[in-house]
């Protein structure tokens, strides 16, 4: 039964022991954690976590290769398999009881929007490891100043604490990648540590501000905010983006959201 990785799910299967238990490791898995795999594939990293819990459950959308995952799964553990697209699975639906540990090597095609996807049901996660494109892990990671920083950077870290791991080369993939990779760790915030009174206000000032990233806040916000409430804020309006804290966009986005709920 041998199965010929499909380009279109994005499949790129480990294969590298080393990586797998680094991955497993930094993960941690104890026997009462509800761990939820996405795109388990042939299971690589599903067999190496089943051992260490009661149960586990796994998306994935290639029906061709589910049967042979239940088959090969059976002796490392008992594995729930949910044949879903994991972009409009509810994850909430199994979270009741548990906090989710949520682990997968994404297929990168998809990664951003599943990320969004998540952050809609973080009430019921407690953290989240994948395995991702080294390039987007640097953007979901990166800090006030350094040129990864964007919009990716503001609203993930708005949720939550987002740390690199490490990287993984190409080589430790069935087919191997045309891109480096890397894992992170995200951990939503307990409670948030700046909070916009206007979720949609701040997307929006984030995606303005950064659509042009080159241009000072003044210039790409002007329609948005008056020199008067840049006087308010107490942040520099002569500053680009990237200078910008999380803690500052929100600043920004409830100036402007008193302003509209005002009129
Ligand atoms: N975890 C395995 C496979 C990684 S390849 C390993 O490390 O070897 C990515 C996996 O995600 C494949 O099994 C692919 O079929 C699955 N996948 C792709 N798109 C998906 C989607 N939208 N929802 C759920 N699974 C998906």
């Amino acid at each position: 039964m041998e199965h010929h990785p499909r380009k279109r799910f994005g499949q790129h299967f480990l294969h590298d022991g080393h990586i797998i238990q680094k991955i497993v490791d930094a993960i941690a898995p104890q026997k009462e954690d509800h761990l939820v795999e996405i795109g388990p594939g042939l299971g690589a990293l599903t067999h190496a976590l089943l051992p260490h819990v009661t149960t586990m459950d796994a998306v994935e959308i290639d029906r061709d290769i589910i049967p042979k995952l239940k088959d090969s799964s059976k002796q490392y553990g008992q594995l729930v398999i949910h044949e879903h697209d994991a972009l409009t699975f509810a994850f909430s639906s199994l979270g009741k009881d548990y906090p989710l540990r949520i682990v997968g090597n994404l297929p990168y095609n998809i990664s951003t929007p599943l990320i969004f996807h998540l952050l809609e049901q973080l009430h019921c996660i407690k953290d989240m490891h994948f395995m991702l494109q080294k390039e987007v892990v640097d953007r979901l990671s990166a800090q006030p100043g350094n040129k990864n920083y964007g919009r990716l950077s503001v609203m993930v870290q708005y949720f939550c604490v987002v740390k690199k791991l490490f990287n993984v080369a190409p080589g430790a993939f069935t087919p191997p990648p045309q891109v480096d990779s890397a894992i992170v760790r995200l951990i939503p915030h307990k409670d948030l540590p700046h909070v916009a009174t206007n979720l949609s206000t701040l997307r929006k000032i984030v995606t303005t501000a950064f659509g042009q990233r080159r241009k000072t806040l003044r210039k790409s916000l002007s329609g948005l905010i008056t020199p008067d409430q840049w006087d308010a804020l107490n942040i520099n309006p002569q500053l680009r983006p990237e200078q910008l804290s999380v803690a500052d966009f929100v600043l920004i986005s409830n100036i402007i959201d008193s302003l509209q709920s005002r009129s």
